[in-house]
């Protein structure tokens, strides 16, 4: 038994899982180097205040699932629980909407959340996402599904829903939560705990709600729809049509709210039945507020994350790659396998080389268990003649190659 474990909700990605990673990274920065997004990086940490100010003082996640912690200085940190709001603090602090009106950005890395861990939620995961600064437009938020859209595709995840829905202005928004916290104000006793308490702090939340008892009144309770203005539900509606003429499977889930404090008008989420209990696996909308409240001129921005761990639940496995393309073994000497090595390693080749001197018989086994395709054997008679033995791990075929031909020999065999 290992002395220490990794902390509870926190995962290694161990050699084998890379490759599956290393195809999604490729997968994020090649699509959204297609859409123009450039990417940033900000700090894992920043001041608690940031979250407390944009995602929000009442979300779950600012109350219940922030790492927060003191530093030595006696600053109040945290871990980031999303990236958005740190994009919007860098952006704002660096001044760049003074260099620029428009930024299309994206960013990868790791976030944290301390909730109870079970499959597709953990303590430590990964989030890539993407936001477009500057227009309030709805051919920004479409833009941005697209982009969301692109890389689900590419990645070959092809059973999901997106789900759309709008919050509409502040405005609108404050009106509707009016009329939800008198509409669940009546039959507060009936709901459930958690909604009773999401009653004063964030009504649009109850809509949220997994529980039983608190489904019928969710049925009957007003909806947003009624409440918006007619330049909102022309946005929306502009959103939905343009990501329907582009193909993608929408549905209208006038529930749908979101977490996060800060959005305004549109908001969608990516869900897969394949996920189980956690669902949504990417999900984002419009801030229109965000940079401004942060200190920032009046910038409108649309975003979206995806969480990692569940695209890879979702992607179609990928034949793996193996280690290496040529095994060099070697019987005697091990100066000339290093030389053989290096040569194919200059050529370009992912080569490997016996580390342990075995037996020839226990390196070939090791080629094997590697799926390594090419063998080159350094053995003392073809050395003499300045060559080696090349053998083809699947047929058991071999020939000697001069040691000049080594890498057009192997070119060769590794093109067929
Ligand atoms: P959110 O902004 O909270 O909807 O998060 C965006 C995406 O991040 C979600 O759709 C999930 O795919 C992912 N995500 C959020 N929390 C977790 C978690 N605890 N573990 C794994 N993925 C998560």
């Amino acid at each position: 038994m290992s002395q220490f474990q990794a902390v509870r909700g926190m995962h290694d990605v161990l050699p084998e899982q890379l490759p599956q990673w290393q195809r999604l990274e490729a997968v994020f920065r090649a699509v959204s180097a297609r859409f123009g997004y450039e990417e940033i990086r900000t700090p894992v940490v920043e001041y608690a205040q940031l979250y407390l100010r944009s995602v929000g003082p009442d979300s779950d996640i600012v109350r219940k699932e922030m790492y927060q912690f003191t530093d030595r200085g006696g600053e109040q940190l945290a871990l980031r629980p999303e990236l958005t709001a740190g994009v919007v603090r860098a952006l704002v602090q660096h001044g760049l909407f003074h260099r620029r009106s428009l930024w299309r950005l994206w960013y990868y890395g790791p976030a944290f959340r301390y909730e109870r861990p079970q499959k597709g939620r953990y303590r430590q995961f990964h989030q890539y996402g993407a936001e477009c600064f500057g227009s309030p437009y709805p051919e920004s938020d479409v833009e941005i599904i697209l982009l969301a859209a692109a890389i689900v595709q590419e990645l070959g995840i092809t059973a999901y829903e997106l789900q759309l829905n709008t919050l509409g202005t502040p405005e609108e928004r404050r009106r509707y939560q009016q009329a939800l916290r008198e509409f669940f104000g009546h039959v507060r006793s009936a709901l459930s705990a958690e909604s009773q308490q999401r009653l004063e702090r964030n009504p649009l939340r109850i809509l949220d709600s997994k529980h039983p008892e608190d489904q019928p009144f969710i049925e009957q309770a007003p909806v947003l729809w009624d409440y918006l203005g007619t330049a909102s539900r022309e946005h929306f509606e502009r959103v939905c049509d343009a990501v329907q003429a582009a193909g993608i499977p929408v549905r209208v889930n006038q529930r749908l709210v979101r977490g996060l404090d800060y959005y305004t008008h549109t908001v969608f989420e990516f869900v897969s039945p394949q996920l189980g209990a956690q669902n949504a696996f990417g999900g984002g909308g419009r801030y229109d507020m965000l940079v401004e409240s942060f200190g920032g001129p009046s910038v409108p921005a649309v975003g979206f994350a995806f969480g990692v761990e569940r695209l890879l639940l979702l992607m179609p496995p990928q034949p793996v790659e193996p280690v290496a393309q040529i095994y060099v073994a070697v019987a005697g000497e091990v100066e000339r396998a290093q030389q053989v090595v290096m040569q194919l390693r200059a050529a370009g080749y992912r080569a490997v080389v016996d580390l342990q001197r075995r037996s020839l018989k226990a390196q070939l086994r090791e080629a094997h268990r590697l799926g390594v395709p090419v063998v080159a054997i350094v053995g003392q008679a073809e050395w003499e003649r300045g060559s080696v033995v090349l053998r083809l791990l699947s047929d058991g075929t071999q020939w000697e190659c001069p040691l000049p031909e080594l890498s057009a020999h192997v070119r060769h065999v590794l093109s067929r």
